[in-house]
């Protein structure tokens, strides 16, 4: 097992807070992703917006995989970091003319575009431009995948994907266009899914969708990511079940001849390897609870205040065989700018270095600047 190892000497010299990335843990993941998903057909990208620093993105690049982006600010962190355009694929429901433009440009492999208005928009910029545009149907599969209700995006009616019932109109505007090259299908059904059986459900919404249009030719299908990962135990659980995962795709997917299956996947090759890492500024006692004061919050890793999210919580430096309950708090004038209450934390100083595990995904990317606080750094292992 790939246990964490934390370099003490390095840290205690770093500026907190900064990111702690164990890149021998990404790598092992990437590999375990790359050797679960060797179906025939099978290509993995990586969801750029979990983490975009540029190591992590460069070696991601170097292992072969795919990108998965949603802004032209990520298509360009995703050439820079050496993923080949063919391999990026582009999604989100916002993307301006100007995104449009460029990512043409770029000649990315695919668009995957999430109403009529875009696949308009899409036609009219590829054509003032003379470039073929390669377009997939964001899809939403109507699927509770049982997450929280802010990372939840496969339901009937929300702002992502096309609904079931309008997807006919959206096949038929890509088909009679000469500027779309239709390509096939996306999904997405939420994030942090860790029961495998909404996976299961959207490849049977997947074969009726294929059954339905049988006289189209769908090229690939691209069923998104959202693969959750083990918070509580970072350690036991370091790289999460991608044999299980993808096998599930395999075995209950009914593809077409020649048929390609595209995933994206951030949070689960990325979020084991990052840990926050923080200084103790204060312990403070309050009346009927102890609060330790970090020197890194919501400006650092804002999850736990934006989706009530829980980080596993260690004291890296702490000897003590005394355990107390605490707070941990960050220093901004925000009181959901908590990282845990009662935490059992070895008997915690001023000047103690404490991580918040699992935090490589949707940390670092989300870091803001908000009270003139510097944004984290990072470190990497050697
Ligand atoms: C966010 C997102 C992903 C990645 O989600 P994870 O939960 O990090 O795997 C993949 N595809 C789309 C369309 C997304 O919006």
């Amino acid at each position: 097992m790939e246990k964490t190892y934390f370099p003490l000497d390095r840290m205690r010299a770093e500026t907190t807070p900064f990111y702690y990335y164990d890149v021998k843990l990404l790598d092992a993941t990437i590999d375990a992703v790359k050797q679960s998903s060797s179906f025939p057909g099978f290509h993995v990208h990586y969801a750029v917006k979990a983490n975009s620093n540029p190591e992590i993105l460069k070696r991601i690049a170097a292992s072969g995989l795919g990108a998965d982006t949603v802004s032209i600010g990520e298509i360009k962190a995703a050439i820079d970091a050496g993923f080949p355009a063919p391999k990026i694929v582009f999604a989100g429901v916002g993307k301006t003319d100007q995104e449009i433009a460029a990512a043409l440009e770029y000649e990315i492999g695919c668009f995957n575009a999430e109403s009529e208005p875009e696949i308009s928009a899409i036609e009219a910029i590829a054509k003032s431009l003379g470039k073929k545009a390669p377009v997939a149907l964001r899809v939403n599969p109507e699927i509770d995948a049982h997450t929280h209700h802010y990372i939840t995006t496969g339901l009937a009616e929300n702002k992502f994907g096309i609904a079931m019932s309008m997807l006919s109109k959206a096949i038929e505007l890509c088909e009679k266009s000469e500027w779309i090259d239709f390509k096939g299908l996306h999904f997405h059904i939420g994030s942090q899914v860790t029961d495998l059986t909404p996976f299961k459900i959207l490849c049977e919404r997947i074969n009726d969708l294929q059954d339905k249009y049988t006289d189209l030719q769908i090229s690939s299908i691209n069923v998104g990511g959202g693969l959750g990962i083990d918070y509580d135990d970072p350690d036991g659980h370091p790289i999460p079940d991608f044999k299980e995962y993808f096998k599930i795709f395999h075995e209950n997917l009914k593809l077409r001849p020649g048929q390609q299956v595209h995933f994206e996947l951030g949070r689960a090759i990325v979020a084991q390897c990052g840990s926050l890492i923080t200084r103790v500024t204060y312990v403070k006692e309050g009346v009927d609870k102890k609060f330790i004061i970090v020197d890194g919050g919501m400006t650092a890793l804002i999850r736990p205040a934006l989706y009530q999210a829980h980080h596993k919580i260690e004291n890296l430096t702490s000897t003590s065989q005394e355990e107390e309950r605490y707070d941990v708090v960050g220093p901004i004038c925000e009181s959901s700018d908590t990282f845990g209450t009662d935490e059992l934390l070895p008997l915690t100083k001023r000047g103690d270095l404490i991580a918040m595990r699992s935090a490589g995904a949707y940390g670092e990317v989300m870091a803001s600047c908000y009270n003139c606080r510097a944004l984290p750094g990072s470190l990497f292992s050697r």
